[in-house]
């Protein structure tokens, strides 16, 4: 370890953020450490936002990975409701909206990103919402009422996951993705073909290829949700899910190296070798992809804080995870290994008709990817199989009577 280090600053104190800090110290950091965020709650995780505090069936305080008393016992310098206007490198210190300067030796940009606004005529009224703070999901949850109409803008992840809570909240909800299929750059077909058949069988009306032009209040208080063939769906509340903005802004105005956020080496090192990033702000090169990528993900936000913590503190290590995703919809747990891409061959276990199956994709006899609903020991062999490039033989993976155990 770098025992020379006296003060790391990490910026962005959400997921990656908190567990950055936290690796600091339990890697033996003694020196000054301050974490910024401009969110007044401590550091928390997001997943459950969109499925059960939403739903109402957890508190918020469930979500804090280090609360007040964590961060005193870390020694945590956390400044919260604080935002950060500047990376003034030549200088080596972080400036704060209110005028403070905070010096550093090392700096962790853990900025994550914010949710991509829908701009059309509209989307300032009341009625219409984001969704990726405890805030946001406190303003959205009591509206979700049984009977309220509710118009998803998005067939992502975020628009699906509101679908099915606001579905078992009793609302009616209309999904409205402008695409030809669900969730379609993050998952194949099959998965798009499965998703749209989940959310049908729950009395979700989805459109595809709908584009919201406007949103007007009408005189009763409701909302107008109109598309682009004219057609308005009348509706009380509209949740807009269509995507995320890295907020790598202060990266590149500082002249770090940015490509749609900000570009990190395996040791999460930026273009500046004092200032290392992760999580979702986070671009790195991973193997599995074949390519750069940003990983959107609760394990990518944990696993890369982790990794560039150690890596600030001079510790070797080569980060490239093996993309892991996950989602619950309605009781149906769905996973993805990997990244399936079209190129791959396909072959299917179990049945989707079922409820449960795993699709896997090969190269040749190497297991690439594996996704799945309601098969969560079977994708946990799947990534076994991915990780050991072990071989494999496609009829064997589609046999359910051939235990993937032994394989
Ligand atoms: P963030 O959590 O965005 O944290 C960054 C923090 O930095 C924020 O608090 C931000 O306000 C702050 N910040 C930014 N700029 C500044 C600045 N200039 N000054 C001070 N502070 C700043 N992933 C899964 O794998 N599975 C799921 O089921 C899942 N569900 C999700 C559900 C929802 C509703 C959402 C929103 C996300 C979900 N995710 C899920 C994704 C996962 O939560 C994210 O990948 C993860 O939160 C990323 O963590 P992060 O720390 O990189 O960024
Ligand atoms: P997302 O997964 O990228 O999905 C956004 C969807 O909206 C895409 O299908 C996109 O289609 C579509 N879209 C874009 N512009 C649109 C428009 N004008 N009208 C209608 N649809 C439009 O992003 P998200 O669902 O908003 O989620 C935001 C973040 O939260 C992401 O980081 C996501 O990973 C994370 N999250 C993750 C989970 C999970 O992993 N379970 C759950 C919730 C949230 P195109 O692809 O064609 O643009």
């Amino acid at each position: 370890m770098d025992t020379n280090v006296s003060t790391i600053v990490v910026l962005g104190a959400g997921q990656a953020g908190a567990w950055a800090a936290r690796t600091l110290r339990q890697e033996g950091f003694k020196g000054r450490l301050v974490l910024i965020g401009d969110e007044a709650h401590p550091p928390y995780e997001r997943p459950p936002l969109s499925k059960g505090i939403l739903a109402g069936e957890a508190q918020a305080e469930s979500l804090h990975i280090l609360d007040s008393a964590a961060l005193a016992e870390l020694s945590v310098e956390w400044l919260g409701n604080t935002r950060a206007v500047e990376i003034d490198r030549r200088g080596s210190r972080v400036v704060l909206a209110d005028g403070r300067v905070i010096p550093y030796e090392k700096l962790i940009i853990c900025t994550g990103g914010r949710a991509r606004a829908l701009m059309v005529p509209g989307s300032d009224l009341p009625g219409v919402h984001l969704l990726r703070t405890i805030d946001d999901t406190v303003r959205l949850a009591p509206v979700l009422r049984p009977g309220a109409r509710v118009a998803v803008i998005g067939g992502g992840w975020i628009g699906l996951e509101v679908a099915a809570t606001a579905r078992k909240l009793g609302a009616a909800v209309t999904v409205l993705e402008t695409a030809q299929r669900l969730c379609e750059r993050s998952v194949p077909e099959a998965l798009s073909a499965y998703l749209l058949e989940l959310h049908a069988a729950h009395g979700v009306e989805v459109r595809l290829g709908a584009a919201v032009t406007s949103f007007s209040s009408d005189d009763a208080g409701g909302l107008d949700v109109v598309l682009s063939d004219g057609q308005a769906i009348r509706s009380d509340v509209a949740v807009v899910g269509i995507g995320l903005i890295p907020n790598d802004e202060l990266a590149r105005t500082a002249g770090l190296e940015c490509d749609g956020g900000v570009l990190v080496d395996a040791q999460c090192r930026t273009s500046d070798p004092h200032i290392f990033a992760a999580g979702d702000v986070a671009v790195a090169r991973n193997s599995w992809a074949g390519r750069r990528l940003r990983l959107e993900s609760w394990q990518n936000a944990q696993e890369q804080g982790i990794a560039a913590a150690k890596s600030a503190l001079g510790q070797h290590l080569e980060y490239d995870p093996l993309p892991w995703f996950w989602s619950d919809q309605y009781g149906t747990n769905l996973q993805i290994y990997g990244i399936p891409m079209p190129a791959h061959q396909m072959v299917m276990r179990g049945n989707p008709a079922a409820g449960s199956f795993v699709c896997f994709y090969l190269e040749g006899d190497r297991l690439i990817a594996a996704l799945g609903s309601n098969a969560a020991r079977d994708l946990r062999f799947a990534k076994r199989l991915i990780e050991r490039r072990t071989q494999v033989r496609g009829e064997d993976l589609a046999n359910p009577e051939v235990a993937l155990a032994k394989l």
